[in-house]
């Protein structure tokens, strides 16, 4: 997968690319990332990369011509992949918009800042404008960078584990179950009989039971489009039964 990210601040992305599970993608050739700094595109003699918006009011917008220039001049004109906008008004990031990405060979990442950009640039250079959540942050490169690693981790061969990925929370629709290592007894607290016990049978059932309760506690709003079987829907049943037994 090859990344082009546009942004005023290359330098952000520097320390987080050069570490764990993205370098290594990167240094096994499955993940290029090329940094593009949206000023070297700025004609005027202080590269200058936004200005006042029209209208009034405060803060200051992106201009259009560097980022027209600074995307068209790496990606073509029309790009050659797809040019996404990081914004607070974009579709919500999820798991699924990540492998959606992910299937692409090259992407082109866009940081906004201050207002965010000119909206011709929206209208007429982006193809795709994605949020990472409900707020607001002062740029686009950690949404850029949020999205960069979950895409990256589900590259092939990025992971250790090529399984991960399929069992990871959201994967399946479903949190995930939870984990434990050594020691066995941590101040008192117990590492559950059956993470021991070498039943992978009996572990996996156990595993699934978390998961759907973890979804079922924490994340109802989950569990209408996960894929659920007939025993998922009776304990769950059953937990809800319980549930209003215990408040009388
Ligand atoms: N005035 C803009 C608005 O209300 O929609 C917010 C601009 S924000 C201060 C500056 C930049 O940060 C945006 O152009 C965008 O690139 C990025 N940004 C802020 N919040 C974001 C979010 N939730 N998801 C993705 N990008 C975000």
């Amino acid at each position: 997968m090859h990344f082009d990210i546009f942004t005023l601040f290359p330098e952000v992305f520097t320390p987080y690319i050069a570490v764990s599970i993205i370098a290594r993608a990167r240094e096994r050739g499955l993940a290029e990332i090329h940094l593009h700094n949206i000023r070297d595109w700025a004609t005027d003699r202080h590269h200058v990369v936004d200005d006042e918006p029209y209208g009034g009011g405060g803060g200051m917008v992106m201009k259009p011509e560097p980022v027209f220039a600074a995307v068209e001049s790496v990606l073509g004109s029309p790009p050659r992949a797809p040019v996404i906008l990081l914004t607070p008004q974009g579709r919500l990031f999820t798991q699924a918009v990540a492998r959606e990405l992910a299937a692409f060979p090259r992407l082109a990442l866009l940081c906004g800042r201050y207002e965010g950009v000119d909206e011709r640039v929206r209208q007429h250079l982006v193809t795709d404008e994605i949020s990472i959540g409900d707020y607001v942050l002062t740029g686009g490169e950690l949404a850029a960078l949020v999205v960069l690693d979950a895409v990256t981790r589900l590259l092939p061969g990025v992971l250790g584990d090529p399984d991960a990925p399929a069992k990871d929370s959201h994967a399946n629709g479903l949190l995930e179950h939870p984990h434990y290592t050594r020691p066995p007894v941590f101040r008192g607290w117990e590492v559950p009989e059956v993470l021991r016990s070498g039943d992978h049978a009996r572990i996996a059932r156990w595993r699934h039971e978390q998961s759907l309760r973890r979804t079922w506690e924490r994340r109802p709003d989950l569990l209408a489009r996960a894929p659920l079987s007939e025993e998922d829907h009776a304990l769950i049943a059953r937990w809800e039964a319980e549930r209003r037994a215990d408040r009388g």
